[in-house]
């Protein structure tokens, strides 16, 4: 049984906590975070709740301390501090906002020997020396003390461009990434009127070159942002030569973290979607078959995803692959069985078929 903690328990540290409590093979010890709310009261009433601070250095007890009085005014009752949780685990999960990660790596968890942690994708690629994902480069992670998982849209990419590589020869791939505005719970982010377009590349090219060198030279990325909190959304061009149109879609489905949307009537948006799924976060990435186009050796097609939900399995199996379970194929297997993903892609395809 792994021991685990999480540090920070917004939207990805929340997700984080619920998935591995379904997880039969690692347990959470605790979460822990800086400031009293009702997030963190929620935290505190179904698990053991620790104190983080904003920054590290020599004020460290008395922070702490004027920290818990907070907490405590809140009816908040904290079972310590961070330093008090990462002696009882194996591994924490960063989960904090971005480039906080990388300060918390510097001050508090490269302190601690016997300490493994997963960071996310908002802090950069130097914060561990394994960007990863689960279906493409498990074996590179297994027992690295640090491992970052890269963006929700990164990981998307990684999941599709594996599979059209199982089948097809690529010789480039563009893709357009139309992206959220914000969280739907994020009050500040935005655009609510505009396109923000970002610089081409964006960091997701070199962020997918770094899970799989492969993609170097044949790969170029460009988003936009939109006011939209649902899903992002990608629109993929690729050159190369490619076997039938059914192979391919084939190829897709065989993916255990995607999901093949058809729709009787036209090509289901995404808040259909989200409604179809009872509003529920959806894990797997979703492919709309109906946008799939293959013409000689140019292939399009489009898919969401849900950038909430998306990098929560990639979570548990980077756990596993730091604390040394060696078999990839067998930790996707049980992320997915515990976290019930064939029911969501079940449900799915009942409401969008492909014929
Ligand atoms: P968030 O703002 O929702 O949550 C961060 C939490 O950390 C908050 O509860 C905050 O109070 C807490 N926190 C702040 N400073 C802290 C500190 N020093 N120590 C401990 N806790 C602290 O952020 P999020 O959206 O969950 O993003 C977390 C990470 O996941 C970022 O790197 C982000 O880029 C990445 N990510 C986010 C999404 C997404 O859709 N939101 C998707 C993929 C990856």
């Amino acid at each position: 049984m792994f021991d685990v903690g999480i540090n920070g328990f917004g939207t990805i540290g929340r997700r984080v906590a619920t998935a591995i409590q379904r997880q039969k093979d690692m347990w959470i010890k605790g979460v822990a975070s800086t400031s009293p709310s009702w997030k963190t009261q929620h935290a505190a009433m179904n698990l053991p709740f620790f104190i983080s601070l904003k920054k590290y250095g020599e004020n460290d007890s008395e922070n702490f301390q004027k920290s818990i009085d907070s907490f405590l005014n809140y009816g908040i009752k904290p079972k310590g501090t961070l330093f008090d949780l990462l002696d009882d685990v194996d591994l924490i999960v960063d989960a904090t906002p971005k480039r906080v990660g990388q300060m918390n790596k510097e001050k508090v968890y490269s302190k601690k020997n016997h300490l493994h942690a997963i960071f996310q994708g908002g802090e950069n690629g130097e914060v561990a020396r394994i960007t990863f994902n689960a279906l493409v480069n498990y074996g590179s992670g297994i027992g690295e003390q640090f491992i970052r998982i890269p963006s929700c849209n990164t990981t998307a990419m990684l999941r599709y461009l594996k599979s059209l590589k199982d089948v097809a020869e690529i010789d480039r791939v563009f893709v357009n990434l139309i992206k959220r505005g914000a969280d739907p719970a994020d009050h500040r982010g935005g655009p609510i009127n505009d396109y923000v377009p970002g610089e081409i590349p964006s960091h997701h090219t070199e962020d997918v070159i770094s899970v799989d060198p492969t993609w170097e030279g044949k790969l170029i990325t460009h988003s936009v942002k939109v006011p939209v909190t649902l899903m992002h959304m990608h629109n993929v061009i690729a050159t190369g030569d490619f076997p039938s149109r059914d192979k391919i879609l084939e190829s897709f489905y065989d993916n255990p973290r995607m999901i093949v949307i058809g729709g009787h009537d036209g090509i289901p948006t995404a808040a259909e979607i989200f409604e179809a799924n009872k509003r529920g976060d959806i894990q797997q990435i979703m492919i709309l078959e109906k946008t799939l186009h293959l013409h000689n050796n140019t292939l399009m097609f489009s898919v969401y995803c849900h950038q909430e939900a998306d990098v929560i399995p990639e979570n548990v199996d980077a756990i596993r692959a730091s604390l040394g379970f060696d078999d990839p194929l067998e930790s996707v297997s049980r992320t997915n069985k515990y976290l019930e993903l064939e029911n969501t892609k079940k449900s799915l395809e009942k409401f969008f078929p492909v014929y």
